[in-house]
């Protein structure tokens, strides 16, 4: 799904990513251990063009989005991202939280496809509508768009036990519930690849089990998941392929068991002796 080939990203002199190389499939879920400052986050933005690379690629889904002609708008509503910091709206109830990119994006569909009147554009907006319903007969409005986004928010709160919660604000939830309601907006465009930045480091210790059972429930629903993260636990566990950065490059990369009991390289050995 993802081929990360030779990437690097400076900041003025300082070359924090020196050559990433590395092959995510559908399904995998990657997980992304190493010291403070080794280019985790950088990684992490270079992959749903937060960031330019300074050089090398990112292909996803066939395309090489660290290319400045392509669209990239279109191929990040492809990739979720869960911050540290939730990165909610506080303006914003917890339903429009869930609810704006997706009406935001098929509003931009509709727009689109009246202006150009193409059939597949309209069919792709009501993607549950038969196909032989005749063009005349499909009228898309914007009240629909947001009927159905409010719809399926609820849904997606409900699923986490916060139904509730769906008109207030995000001020009033607990950093737990406020990163479950994170994870389940990325879900609402439907990507085909969650990427998380230390989603439990901000918690308080007894909020992080219901943050990482929520993401082990995407993990065995096939969620194709990148996790930068310190709970050794949750990787060992959960994670398919574990990678440890350091200093801007991959030093190791190997399925968990491997990883904890046998670590090559030296610099892994001394990080896992300190933080086991
Ligand atoms: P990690 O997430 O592993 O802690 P980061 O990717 O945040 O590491 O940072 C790696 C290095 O890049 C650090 O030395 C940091 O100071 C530097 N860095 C990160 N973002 C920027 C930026 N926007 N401008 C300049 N330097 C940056
Ligand atoms: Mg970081």
């Amino acid at each position: 799904m993802i081929d990360v080939i030779d990437l690097k990203k400076n900041y003025g002199g300082h070359e924090v990513l020196k050559g990433i190389n590395v092959t995510i499939n559908r399904g995998d879920i990657v997980v992304v251990l190493g010291p403070s400052g080794s280019g985790k986050s950088t990684f992490l933005r270079c992959l749903n063009c937060m960031e330019d690379p300074s050089s090398g690629k990112v292909v996803f889904n066939g395309v090489d989005i660290a290319d400045m002609s392509v669209n990239i708008n279109i191929h990040r509503r492809r990739m979720g991202m869960v911050f540290q910091h939730f990165n909610l709206f506080n303006n914003k109830t917890v339903v429009q939280n869930i609810m704006m990119a997706p009406v935001y994006v098929q509003c931009q569909e509709l727009r689109r496809a009246k202006r150009s009147n193409m059939r597949t554009l309209l069919l792709n907006l009501f993607r549950g509508a038969s196909k032989k319903v005749p063009l005349e007969e499909i009228s898309v409005s914007k009240k629909q768009i947001i009927a159905q986004a409010r719809k399926q928010a609820l849904d997606l709160l409900k699923r986490i036990g916060l139904e509730d919660k769906a008109d207030v604000y995000p001020s009033t939830l607990s950093g737990g519930q406020k990163q479950r309601v994170a994870i389940i907006r990325s879900m609402a465009m439907n990507p085909d690849v969650i990427l998380f930045d230390e989603p439990t480091s901000a918690l308080d210790p007894e909020m992080v089990g219901e943050v990482l059972d929520l993401m082990k429930a995407l993990a065995l629903e096939g969620m194709t998941m990148i996790i930068v993260t310190h709970e050794m636990g949750f990787a060992k566990e959960v994670a398919n392929r574990i990678l440890f950065m350091d200093d801007g490059v991959i030093l190791e990369s190997a399925p968990p068991e491997e990883f904890f009991s046998h670590p090559k390289h030296p610099r892994l050995k001394d990080f896992l002796s300190k933080v086991l």
